[in-house]
């Protein structure tokens, strides 16, 4: 097989990793009219970022996507709208309702495999190549695969120059912005030499899908148990997707379950609401930490995605943040007179920086709060969480945060 030849011509910003983050970021800056080249470590069709997980996309992730026109028929199809959220503690009465009413009558999110995101980036970069060569094609993606990160550094020229391996060769492109989007364990990071923050909650998902004997109507339920939380979502096809965060030394024994004796004891977790599951599919053990970073910025680099926060899924938000992350670079990288734009000026980086540094807080915090929160294990602790989901049903001001949170705004 040959390898298409490297695209040499001059590049504005050289993204590394083209999972979701990556991928939608490109998308993304092309129709600004970046030129850009996209480094992606993993072979076609192998990327972890396109495993069998399903992603709860908040409202307004979702308006995101259909903004930059990356939802067509075949990824609506492919969604399931979130139509209520329910809140409950698997021991004890008590429970927190957000529903359709809270969202102007609009759906809360939609549930989507990250492979339907990924063909749903790929069906984009497609389109634009077969109209790439019309007049009026302004900006470029040149994804190379497989093409593993090396190193970099900054030119005197104002340029960043990028060392990568591509098919087991090392080749160098040069741009004016680097930007890291290469994952919790990102390698742009520690060749930069970023310190990150690592909590490690001693807590592990494992996911798997499923389908309930009775239908979900689109509601997703977040059910605390003594291990760490239990998300149901429901998921096309009459399907949910289900996330059981445990303690890392109960993980071992739960994986070696069969089908049937670990659909048993959701059930009996899940206190039958569903009656029951079946037809569960092979379950993927993911270790849960918290990684953060401070300095989102460096010389002609930015670090974004799970580069830059890597959250606990309690909550689902870590990619809603993610897509944040993409909005507002995008935002910061536009003109507003139409003068030519350095991508790596160091000042648009740095307002990119403060204007993140809110929502970071603000949605890093609460997550972190909601594992500690729900992971008690004290006795009373099941009883007073019981009475905070009745309380938080009952007060607007608490409640309507976390219908912000879920929508995502
Ligand atoms: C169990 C679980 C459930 C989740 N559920 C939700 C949810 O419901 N809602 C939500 O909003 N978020 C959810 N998340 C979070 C979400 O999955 C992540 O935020 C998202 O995947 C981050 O995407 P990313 O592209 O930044 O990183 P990644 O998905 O890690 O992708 C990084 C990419 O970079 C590539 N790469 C790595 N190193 C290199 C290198 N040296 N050179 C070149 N390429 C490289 C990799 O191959 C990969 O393609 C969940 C996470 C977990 C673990």
């Amino acid at each position: 097989m040959t390898n298409a030849p490297i695209d040499r011509s001059a590049q504005d910003i050289i993204i590394v990793g083209g999972g979701m983050v990556g991928g939608v970021l490109a998308h993304a800056l092309r129709r600004e009219g970046w030129r850009v080249t996209i480094l992606e470590g993993a072979a076609r069709g192998t990327s972890s970022s396109f495993d069998h997980r399903l992603t709860a996309l908040s409202d307004a992730s979702w308006r995101y996507f259909d903004a930059l026109d990356l939802i067509d028929e075949t990824t609506a199809r492919s969604a399931q709208a979130i139509e209520e959220v329910r809140v409950v503690d698997a021991g004890h009465f008590g429970m927190t309702r957000i529903t359709r009413a809270n969202n102007e009558g609009v759906a809360l999110g939609q549930v989507i495999a990250n492979r339907a995101i990924g063909a749903a980036i790929e069906r984009a970069e497609m389109e634009y190549a077969e109209h790439a060569t019309t007049p009026n094609a302004i900006g470029t993606v040149q994804r190379l695969q497989p093409a593993r990160y090396i190193s970099h550094h900054t030119l005197a020229t104002g340029k960043v120059e990028v060392h990568f391996d591509f098919h087991g060769e090392s080749h160098a492109l040069s741009a004016r912005l680097l930007v890291a989007a290469d994952g919790a364990e990102s390698s742009v990071r520690s060749a930069s030499q970023k310190s990150v923050e690592t909590v490690h909650y001693g807590q592990t998902a494992i996911v798997c899908t499923a389908k309930p004997a009775k239908a979900h109507h689109g509601t997703a339920f977040e059910c605390f148990t003594r291990g760490g939380p239990l998300a149901i979502l429901p998921a096309p096809a009459g399907r949910v997707s289900l996330v059981w965060v445990n303690r890392d030394k109960e993980v071992a024994q739960l994986m070696t379950l069969d089908n049937p004796a670990y659909a048993v004891r959701l059930d009996a977790l899940f206190r039958h609401r569903l009656g029951g599951f079946s037809e569960l599919t092979p379950r993927h053990a993911y270790p849960l930490n918290l990684i953060t970073l401070t300095e989102l910025v460096g010389d002609r680099l930015v670090i974004l995605g799970n580069a830059a926060h890597a959250l606990h899924p309690v909550a689902g938000q870590g990619f809603n943040l993610c897509l944040r992350d993409v909005r507002d670079l995008v935002a910061v990288l536009r003109s507003d007179r139409g003068e030519a734009v350095d991508p790596g000026d160091a000042q648009r980086l740095c307002r990119y920086a403060d204007e993140r540094a809110d929502d970071y807080r603000r949605t890093i915090g609460l997550t972190d709060r909601l594992v500690r929160g729900f992971s008690l294990d004290i006795p009373g602790a099941g009883m007073l969480r019981g009475a905070l989901l009745s309380l938080t049903d009952g007060m607007a001001p608490i409640k309507n945060r976390l219908v912000r949170l879920t929508r995502g705004i």
